[in-house]
């Protein structure tokens, strides 16, 4: 039996009253909440253990380089990883995706090569390979979606030619929810010569992600979205790859030997780590992912998938709401309008209503363009919202369409 009562409880912010109301956040894809546990271990490593990681003979240091260390393991075996030196620590997606755009890019892209993403990308997986194509005359091509919210996977194996290089693929959409056939586009790209990013944002706390089994080359996500710390993330790649590419940023930490000369480079993962790392963040990550794992991500996946159900259907009833995003497998968030209503004008009142929900572009302009809308309002879900907070949602909605003459203002 899922507990959900259980989970609340790890999370002292659902307890808050906005405006006098009670909490309901609906904003998990921006960011997760963090359960007390996290958050307790990372008090307890500033107050009582703080010092620099890798460093030290000092016992401190050595307190915070093994638990530094271990959380790495920890992410290794979340993710099914062959090595602990696959598993490189980030500020977040964000960087992770600079990072390979950056060293697999010097070593691998050249004038004319072709870097595909496809039509659904959030921001961070565009403007990077945009920013390559610029620097090496590259060339970015787009694999489209159908109004539905779906791949369109025969344009994939038009656009797979012999120069594409990289594939930058998200696994679910921050928007449309849609959860992509990653292994098959895999499959498909490595069958062409490229390689494959996955931007495993949306989905690492939703779904069971075995690197192994999908056999991407590069897997990236941010801790703050799986109720781990903000400021931490992970960029996985195969080691033999990561061995080929060069760093990215300089300074200590990455090295081997300085000279002026020359310098050497430390072994992996370290070479892409340079400076001192928000080890305490990464603990904190370590803990989330524990926390998560002793739940499970299997029952947490259905228990999400329920209450996307429900929601669409309840919030279909509502005249004028539409949804962007209706793909067979989709993660537990809804894309919307209603009516003509403005998308921060809903937000701004739900908000008042003690109801947390994304408007706006959603860092995903293309997917705007694609249905011609300036923007769109989101409610994400995670773990420890419950169909009661769905009602208040969908009550909240009504009201506020009614305020705007059933939505039609
Ligand atoms: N990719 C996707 C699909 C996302 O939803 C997000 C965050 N909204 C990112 C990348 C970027 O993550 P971050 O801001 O944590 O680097």
């Amino acid at each position: 039996m899922f507990d959900v009562e259980k989970i609340r409880a790890d999370f002292p912010i659902l307890k808050r009253e906005i405006y006098g109301k009670p909490l309901v956040y609906f904003d998990n894809g921006a960011t997760s909440q963090r359960p007390a546990r996290v958050i307790a271990k990372m008090d307890d490593y500033y107050l009582n253990w703080n010092a620099n990681v890798h460093r030290g003979v000092h016992y401190l240091s050595n307190v915070c380089t093994d638990g530094n260390e271990e959380a790495r393991r920890t992410v290794r075996d979340f993710i099914g990883a062959a090595s602990e030196k696959e598993i490189i620590f980030t500020r977040g997606t964000t960087e992770s995706i600079n990072l390979v755009a950056y060293s697999f890019g010097e070593r691998f892209i050249g004038k004319g090569d072709e870097i595909l993403v496809t039509e659904m990308e959030h921001h961070a997986d565009i403007v990077p390979w945009q920013m390559l194509c610029e620097r090496k005359g590259a060339v970015l091509k787009v694999l489209p979606f159908t109004d539905e919210g779906v791949l369109n996977l025969e344009a994939l194996d038009r656009l797979l030619t012999n120069r594409v290089k990289l594939v930058g693929v998200v696994h679910a959409s921050n928007v449309l929810g849609t959860v992509n056939p990653v292994r098959e586009i895999i499959e498909k790209a490595h069958a062409a010569g490229a390689k494959v990013l996955v931007d495993a944002a949306q989905s690492i706390a939703h779904t069971e992600i075995d690197v192994q089994a999908l056999d991407c080359d590069f897997l990236a996500f941010s801790g703050h979205k799986i109720y781990g710390p903000t400021g931490v993330g992970v960029l996985y790649g195969k080691e033999a790859l990561l061995e080929e590419i060069p760093p990215w940023q300089g300074g200590g930490e990455m090295i081997r030997e300085v000279r002026f000369e020359k310098t050497t480079y430390n072994d992996l993962p370290f070479k892409f780590e340079a400076g001192t790392p928000d080890f305490i963040g990464i603990i904190g990550l370590g803990e989330a992912l524990k926390y998560v794992g002793g739940i499970g991500l299997k029952a947490i996946g259905a228990y999400e998938g329920e209450l996307l159900k429900y929601a669409t259907g309840r919030l279909l009833e509502i005249p004028d709401f539409r949804i962007f995003g209706t793909a067979p497998e989709k993660s537990a968030l809804i894309s919307f309008q209603v009516g003509t209503i403005h998308p921060l004008d809903l937000g701004t009142l739900l908000d008042r209503m003690g109801i947390a929900i994304r408007t706006g572009q959603l860092c995903a302009e293309p997917i705007m363009q694609h249905y011609g809308v300036h923007g769109m309002a989101r409610a994400s879900f995670a773990m420890y919202n419950t169909r009661e907070e769905i009602d208040i949602f969908c009550e909240a909605i009504r009201k506020t369409g009614a305020l705007f003459e059933g939505g039609k203002a």
